[in-house]
């Protein structure tokens, strides 16, 4: 990423194109340090559909800290950049952020990640069965593998590989047997070399998606799956919760709804394969931690399920805005 000291003025075509552009958005204010977030921005366009029609959700309450960007949930979570909404494909965004905030998760190491192990073993064989009715084997690239859970799976049907920053994740995966890329999807140099591409949570995270989603176009194959899982900002959850919504977290840059997701897909060649609904399952007993953002409620539940029986019963959960989408490169 290079670390232009200027205001960019890249052509918004250009990025809707997805044209692999370096630049920021316009309207992002870079600052000479590279990292550091600037005042207040010219212009704002729609990451997604280049609209200039955006206006306030909600304001900054994360200041100049970084993020949490680790499953040990908490009220921290909570605070965001400054949260935009485009009137015109109706998808929300964090600007101005922290410039090159992938960064970041090169040094992130998340322990409470690993207490989640045989949850996501649960919710990831059930994915695993769903993408296997629409490709039946093939080559497989998880983006942000993480430990190598999804991968673990996975390889029941596929040859895998993931792509991962953190260095201690990657780290394990590598030690689990797994070929992992440590590097951002689009330095992956594998043109039209996976039947699926698969991001679990992690396509939010993206500070440029049209740069992300133009490399997935060039390393599926034609015919080939992108399978996504991420919120939907259009949803009832959403809608009642607003910004305690636990999707709006200040590591999400990108929130999506259905509209916003499907089209920019659309916009590199994709066609909508298949929608529905995540298949969340957990323990209890994670569940409540998962809760740890919401006091009262975290506190209650936590109360009631710790220490007894419940903290070992498993659900899936089918929660109405956990977008579980399939894409299909067309051709
Ligand atoms: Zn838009």
């Amino acid at each position: 990423m290079s670390g232009s000291s200027q205001e960019v003025e890249s052509s918004a075509a250009d990025r809707a194109r997805g044209s692999g552009s370096e630049a920021q958005p316009i309207g992002t204010p870079v600052s000479s340090g590279g990292s550091a977030r600037a005042g207040p921005s010219r212009e704002i366009l729609c990451p997604v559909c280049s609209s200039d029609g955006c206006t306030l959700l909600y304001p900054d309450t994360l200041g100049p800290d970084v993020p949490r960007l680790d499953y040990d949930f908490g009220a921290d979570h909570g605070r965001t950049y400054r949260i935009m909404k485009c009137g015109r494909c109706t998808h929300r965004f964090a600007i101005p952020t922290r410039r090159d905030l992938w960064k970041e998760y090169e040094g992130v190491e998340d322990p409470a990640y690993m207490a989640r192990t045989e949850e996501r073993a649960a919710t990831f064989r059930k994915l695993v069965k769903r993408i296997h009715r629409f490709c039946p084997g093939g080559r497989l690239l998880d983006v942000g593998c993480a430990t190598g859970d999804f991968l673990d799976s996975a390889q029941a049907f596929f040859d895998v590989e993931g792509v991962e920053l953190s260095k201690w994740s990657s780290q394990i995966a590598t030690e689990r047997g797994f070929r992992v890329h440590r590097s951002r999807l689009p330095a992956v140099s594998k043109d039209s070399a996976y039947d699926v591409i698969t991001l679990w949570g992690v396509i939010g995270l993206f500070e440029h998606p049209h740069e992300e989603a133009a490399a997935m176009a060039r390393l599926v194959k034609p015919g080939g799956l992108v399978c996504v899982w991420t919120g939907d900002m259009a949803s009832l959850p959403a809608r009642i919760l607003g910004r305690k919504y636990w999707y709006v977290m200040g590591q999400y840059l990108q929130l999506y709804t259905a509209t916003s997701l499907c089209r920019m897909f659309e916009m590199h060649g994709f066609e909508r394969a298949w929608m529905g609904t995540y298949p969340f399952t957990s323990s209890l007993r994670l569940l409540t931690n998962s809760l740890g953002r919401y006091p009262v409620v975290g506190g209650v539940t936590k109360a009631l399920v710790h220490r007894t029986f419940l903290s070992r019963v498993f659900i899936t959960l089918l929660l109405p805005g956990e977008m579980f989408a399939i894409f299909r490169k067309k051709g």
